[in-house]
């Protein structure tokens, strides 16, 4: 199968036909009608097996999380996912491979409605790189530079989990079956928060997507917002699993520092907090009080007592060693 007929079997068959698509995959560049009002909002990932995934992983979750990390980014943005393109670096065309990969991104894709519009299929090492494009109300992003001294910090969801799913993978943590097969998910198929993002807008100050790790993805937005935070470590929301395993993990450190997690990480102004809560009580996922933003600048973590607590461990960071 040549590169042609690879693009035309796997991916121009499920280019969609939706009506915000002016030209999709087959000429020189995609054409895609942006709605009235709204600013188109982008953002790329790649993944490179090896250092983002074992390239014998399984390619369902592969193709889930190529595209996954991509809509968690759009999601901290607030903005509405609509298009992608995706550069494929293949070592060989093995088309049990592709069927799988394939499974994995277009579900993903079509629960969100995002259309493939586009992208570029070579030979080489395992690599996936996607950009996606959102679009948002003309003015209305999150971005990570709005938290003002006083607002509230939230996470969604669980931390940690896909932290303790990589430590089992390194061999440094024996899991149960159940235990380990609830993490693994958490690591390979990523729930990208899209519709917590977009209600956020009406609430959040600023907004972030933990890829990193809390301290690690918080600290951008106390930088970016010239603001340092205070998070009360009892606070931080873990899982069952997590909390079987809570001495080995370190008690909190890796809920603390381990990247891969994809939920959000926003502010909240204090007069909004009420009526914050009231929406997000209805969130499957679930959204916690963790932290405050204060003026004088870093990340503090303080246990019940007020004792300050300094983890061991920053986010993964990949030119750190060279
Ligand atoms: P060009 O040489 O003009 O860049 P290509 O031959 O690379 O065009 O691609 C032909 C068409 O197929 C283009 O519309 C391109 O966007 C699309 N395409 C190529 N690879 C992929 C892919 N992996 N997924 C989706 N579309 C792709
Ligand atoms: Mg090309």
């Amino acid at each position: 199968m040549n590169e042609f007929e690879l693009i035309r079997t796997f991916f121009a068959s499920q280019g969609s036909a939706q009506d915000d698509v002016a030209v999709s995959i087959g000429d020189d560049a995609a054409v895609v009608n942006v709605p009235p009002g709204m600013q188109q909002v982008l953002t790329t990932d790649v993944l490179v097996a090896g250092t983002h995934f074992l390239a014998e992983a399984d390619p369902v979750g592969i193709g889930h999380k190529a595209l996954a990390v991509n809509l968690s980014d759009l999601a901290a943005m607030g903005a509405i996912p609509k298009w992608f393109t995706l550069n494929l670096c293949l070592p060989e065309v093995n088309t049990s491979w592709l069927q799988g990969f394939c499974r994995g991104l277009f579900g993903l894709a079509s629960q969100w409605n995002v259309s493939l519009i586009g992208g570029d299929t070579v030979r080489g090492p395992l690599t996936i790189g996607i950009q996606a494009c959102g679009v948002v109300p003309t003015g209305k992003a999150m971005l990570r530079s709005g938290a003002k001294a006083g607002d509230r910090i939230y996470v969604t969801g669980t931390l940690g989990d896909a932290g303790v799913a990589l430590l089992h993978q390194r061999g440094t943590l024996p899991l149960a079956a159940a235990d380990l097969a609830t993490v693994q998910s958490r690591l390979n198929s990523p729930i990208p928060r899209v519709s917590e993002g977009l209600a956020l807008r009406d609430f959040a100050s600023s907004c972030i997507d933990i890829s990193d790790g809390l301290l690690s993805d918080l600290t951008h937005i106390a930088t970016a917002s010239t603001v340092g935070a205070r998070i009360m470590l009892e606070r931080l929301p873990v899982s069952t699993v997590y909390h079987t395993y809570f001495e080995q993990l370190d008690r909190w450190a890796i809920a603390l520092t381990a990247g891969d997690d994809y939920e959000l990480c926003f502010t909240i102004p204090g007069p909004r907090q009420t009526d914050f809560e009231q929406l997000s009580a209805k969130w499957q996922c679930g959204a916690t009080y963790i932290g405050d933003i204060e003026t004088e600048s870093g990340v503090r973590v303080v246990d019940r007592l007020g004792v300050d607590h300094k983890p061991n461990t920053g986010g993964y960071e990949h030119f750190t060693a060279d």
